[in-house]
């Protein structure tokens, strides 16, 4: 069983698949770090984010164990990521790494913007998670903030609208719910309201065969 999670920066999605995955026995790829990772790395290099041989190039022999995920996680890491997503060719670079997570045997879970639509167009579910820009300012601001890192909501707002405009707004593989996705707003559920929300619609799409309740 695939499972697809897309959505919008601080949406839940990542919080929502790690879930999904525990609660169904799947692998978890988080594929906004693919991104993180070649943006850092990039930047690390000292290689100009536009310059997309070079950061396809990056993102080719990217290897994730070389970086440490809290240093992934910084807004200007985020900003550099939907930078260096925005090229065809860094995109194409990770194709295939995540073509073979979504093939293994056991089925997976993705969390990303474009896994309904370009990477598993045919994942058995489909979830499309949003929420309003200042709920999901505030989450990420806090959540940075937990970090050690220090911003307002107000200039997270600023940046969430920057990097939803470059993802939405992107030749290659825009960010955009599949025509079958189910759409899950966040913008007033907990955590755990968000959770049992999206299992019951996953169980109600899954063939009785393919649930793990059965008795
Ligand atoms: O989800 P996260 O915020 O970690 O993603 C960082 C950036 O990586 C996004 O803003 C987006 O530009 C890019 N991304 C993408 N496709 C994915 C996952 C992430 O373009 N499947």
């Amino acid at each position: 069983m695939i499972i697809a999670i897309d959505g919008s920066t601080a949406s839940g999605k990542g919080t929502l698949a790690k879930r999904v995955a525990a609660r169904f026995g799947l692998p978890h790829m988080d594929t906004g770090l693919l991104y993180r990772a070649t943006g850092a790395a990039a930047i690390n290099a000292g290689v100009n984010l536009a310059n997309e041989a070079a950061c396809a190039q990056i993102a080719q022999n990217l290897d994730l164990d070389r970086f440490d995920p809290a240093t992934l996680r910084t807004a200007a890491v985020g900003q550099a990521a939907s930078k260096v997503a925005a090229l065809p060719a860094v995109r194409e670079a990770l194709l295939n790494l995540q073509r073979e997570f979504a093939g293994r045997p056991s089925g997976a879970v993705l969390d990303g913007r474009d896994i309904g639509t370009v990477i598993c167009p045919d994942a058995d579910i489909k979830l499309w998670i949003d929420a309003d820009l200042d709920v999901r300012a505030q989450r990420r601001a806090a959540e940075l903030t937990q970090m050690g890192a220090s911003i307002s909501a107000e200039d997270m707002a600023r940046q969430l609208r920057e990097r939803d405009a470059r993802d939405k707004g992107r030749d290659v593989a825009p960010m955009k719910p599949a025509e079958d996705a189910v759409l899950l707003d966040t913008t007033h559920l907990s955590i755990e309201d968000m959770v049992s929300r999206a299992i019951e619609i996953i169980q109600a799409a899954l063939k009785p065969s393919q649930t793990t309740d059965n008795p």
